[in-house]
């Protein structure tokens, strides 16, 4: 099936975390009218198209280790008129999976893109764990080990926003020791497990707790980590962030004083110290 008129486009497109009920009308019907369905894993899609009752498509595997290479093809699929349709094993492309590099790819070459929104698992967690929602990091999945993760968990420390962190089961009781022991076993947390599935289950509590309870239990399935923002006080940056932040008030024309007060609210700091080290860094 190709599409009717020239212009081609590609559809990233979202799909369930775990409850087939989740995959919505429009969903459906961009996959239906795709001359081609680009996802991680063609058995797992072809479920899904089964399920939503979508007479297949061609499926093209596009995975992590292939992404580069298809981005390539789906712009000359677009660009000759076809619409390609963009799907991950779950959730949203380009969240914590393929897509970012076939999106930009499009982007890049001029040609169209349009997106079905649908779930996200960070945002259903974040959603569910009652932690503030004005202001959100979503931080995907920790670095494996080395400097790497403790420089994200010294980040995580200071962190104003609720963040959320996508974890492997096995791996969520470690982490979370790791969270408490950087931020602190206060720091509140959420662990959002089997969202929108039939086990669907949210622990809420302080971090050591938490670290504790997951230590206690084998945490099955799929797992987001909810962590809440460092208080003001905790969460107080340091010079190098201040000087930043500075710089760029000072850039968008403000005057020392009035950039020392903004930072100095955005950040947490004293105005004082603040306003110090804007006089300091004027004057060098
Ligand atoms: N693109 C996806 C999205 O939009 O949420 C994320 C993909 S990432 C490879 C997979 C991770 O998402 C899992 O390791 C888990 O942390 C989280 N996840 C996916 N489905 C979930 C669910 N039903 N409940 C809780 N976490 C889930």
């Amino acid at each position: 099936m190709t599409s009717d008129g020239p212009a081609g486009r590609l559809v990233v497109v979202a799909t369930p975390i775990g409850n087939m009920g989740d995959l919505s009308p429009r969903a459906a019907d961009a996959l239906r009218h795709a001359d081609l369905v680009c996802c991680e894993d063609t058995r797992r899609t072809g479920r899904l198209l089964q399920h939503a009752a979508v007479a297949a498509p061609p499926l093209r595997r596009v995975d992590a280790h292939t992404e580069a290479e298809a981005a390539g093809d789906v712009v000359a699929r677009v660009g000759r008129g076809e619409t390609v349709a963009l799907v991950t094993d779950a959730g949203t492309p380009g969240v914590s999976d393929p897509g970012t590099r076939v999106v930009a790819a499009v982007v890049a070459a001029g040609l169209a893109v349009e997106v079905v929104p649908g779930p996200v698992a960070a945002i259903a967690a974040v959603v569910l764990s009652g932690l503030p929602t004005d202001r959100l990091a979503i931080d995907g999945f920790l670095p494996r080990g080395g400097p790497e993760r403790s420089v994200r968990l010294a980040e995580l420390a200071v962190e104003r926003r609720t963040t959320a962190l996508y974890e492997a089961p096995g791996r969520v009781a470690a982490t979370l020791a790791e969270v408490a022991a950087a931020c602190g076993d206060d720091r509140p947390v959420a662990v959002a497990r089997e969202l929108t599935k039939l086990h669907e289950e949210v622990w809420r509590g302080p971090a050591g707790e938490a670290a504790a309870w997951a230590a206690a239990h084998e945490v099955r399935g799929e797992v987001v980590i909810v962590v809440g923002g460092a208080p003001a006080a905790e969460g107080a940056e340091g010079d190098d962030a201040v000087l930043v932040a500075l710089r760029a008030a000072r850039a968008q024309g403000l005057s020392p004083g009035r950039a020392a007060a903004e930072v100095a609210a955005a950040l947490g700091r004293p105005r004082r110290e603040v306003y110090a080290l804007a006089l300091a860094a004027d004057e060098t």
